[in-house]
């Protein structure tokens, strides 16, 4: 039989990857539940509108990345969708579940899985992982720094030192109209030297081109007239009121005036945060903003929000280029070798004290030799082996050795039990 493999543009995280996945996901937990933040798994697809509404069409993941399902029996016909990100669905959720009716703002995170159809790529897969929150309910700049400066405070804790915020505002949908009048005049004579997408985006949404990744099309966004310049009084002072946040809290940032990020729903503020440390592929680890309207758009009342997403895979990918320190996770930590028959009544005694203590212990009696049951010990990365043998069964004594010096002792049974935990309460403190 020929053999299979996993779909382009995905991967396999194998046990020896886990503990940076771990100590990531652990991280954020600590840093997002420290900040009042709770946490919401929502469905891996939703009704594909949800996201063609919030997203918007013409955005990239809509119009070119969203993977579309279809049951075999599909009786009600709907059109679903892999989610190829996580506020709209956070959004959708908001709103079904009440939570506006709850004391605002209601600050929320998720951790999982998107789906795009991407080219493959060093940072860019198919199925890849986000961390993200969302703030509902808050229009104040407080949110906006609180959403900001709750993705540095993981990177932080992760052990990065160095980062790059980069900060805009777009507007609103009374400003942002005069600004995409004056930007389509500045585009509308190079219009013959743009690629196609931007042709097209020229006509529907024009923000778009500032974007775009092709380096014929960046060289005009320099010289495009900015956004900041036409920001509507209030939407200059929220935006002033964010900085002023940065800058008392000493969080570097740059002003980017060409950063308006892929999605439609983004109002004011955005950002994008990659870390100093990545000096060669400077790829984004964190991008996000203020969506003013999208919870409206999907059908719920009014309600200002903002939140970023951050790629997993590419801070866990960076973890591991820099050499930052991840905990091991806890392995087997004492094998115990029940050598006969007799020792079986110590051997369970043993046992039952030590996994009372919270203590990895490793005992499935076995009839090999002592020497070839060492050989499995060693291979089980435990750190001591409890070795009881006839022998030490009559005198109620066990062999404690110590598989990282190789050295032994002879110990009683309950000498050999606090030995042991006394072992493991210091390490863990
Ligand atoms: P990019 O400009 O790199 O395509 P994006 O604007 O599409 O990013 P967002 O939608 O803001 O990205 O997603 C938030 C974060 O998720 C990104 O900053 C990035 O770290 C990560 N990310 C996005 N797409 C992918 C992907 N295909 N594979 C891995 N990580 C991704
Ligand atoms: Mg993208």
């Amino acid at each position: 039989m020929d053999q299979l493999q996993k779909p382009r543009g995905t991967k396999d995280i194998l046990p020896a990857e886990q503990a940076a996945w771990s100590f990531f996901r652990s991280t954020a937990e600590r840093v997002l539940n420290g900040l009042s933040f709770g946490k919401i798994n929502t469905p891996l697809f939703e009704d594909k509108r949800i996201f063609e509404r919030g997203a918007g069409e013409s955005s990239d993941i809509i119009e070119k990345q969203l993977y579309l399902i279809k049951a075999n029996k599909n009786e009600e016909n709907d059109e679903l969708a892999l989610r190829p990100e996580g506020t709209a669905g956070a959004a959708r959720a908001y709103i079904e579940n009440g939570m506006s009716s709850q004391p605002q703002p209601v600050r929320l995170y998720y951790f999982g899985t998107m789906y795009r159809y991407e080219r493959p790529q060093a940072g860019r897969y198919r199925e890849h992982n986000q961390l993200g929150v969302e703030i509902f309910g808050d229009d104040s700049a407080e949110s906006d720094y609180l959403a900001i400066m709750s993705a540095l405070e993981i990177l932080k804790k992760l052990g990065f030192s160095d980062f790059n915020v980069a900060v805009n505002s777009i507007g609103c949908p009374e400003c942002r109209p005069k600004y995409l009048k004056k930007l389509k005049d500045y585009y509308a004579d190079k219009l013959s030297k743009v690629c196609p997408d931007c042709k097209r985006r020229y006509d529907i949404n024009p923000l778009r081109m500032l974007d775009c990744k092709n380096e014929e099309c960046q060289k005009f966004k320099t010289q495009a007239p900015q956004m900041v310049d036409s920001l509507c009084t209030e939407c200059r002072e929220h935006f002033q009121d964010t900085l002023q946040y940065l800058d008392d809290f000493g969080i570097k940032f740059d002003l980017d005036n060409t950063l308006v990020r892929g999605l439609d729903y983004y109002t004011r503020t955005v950002f994008e945060i990659s870390a100093g440390n990545d000096k060669e592929r400077h790829s984004t680890l964190c991008g996000g903003g203020r969506y003013d309207n999208l919870v409206s758009i999907l059908g719920g009342p009014k309600t200002p929000a903002v939140g970023w997403g951050m790629g997993a895979d590419r801070v866990v990918d960076l973890l591991k280029d820099n050499s930052l320190k991840i905990p091991k996770p806890r392995g087997v930590e004492v094998v115990i070798l029940e050598i006969g028959d007799a020792a079986k009544k110590v051997c369970r005694q043993l046992f039952n004290s030590l996994d009372k203590e919270d203590i990895n212990v490793f005992y499935i009696p076995s009839k090999l030799s002592l020497r070839s049951q060492m050989k499995s010990a060693s291979k089980l990365g435990a750190d001591f082996a409890l070795i009881v043998g006839q022998q030490e069964a009559l005198t109620g004594s066990v062999i404690v050795r110590d598989l990282r010096s190789s050295t032994q002792e002879d110990l009683s049974i309950s000498s050999a039990i606090d030995m042991i935990k006394e072992k493991y309460s210091a390490t863990s403190e």
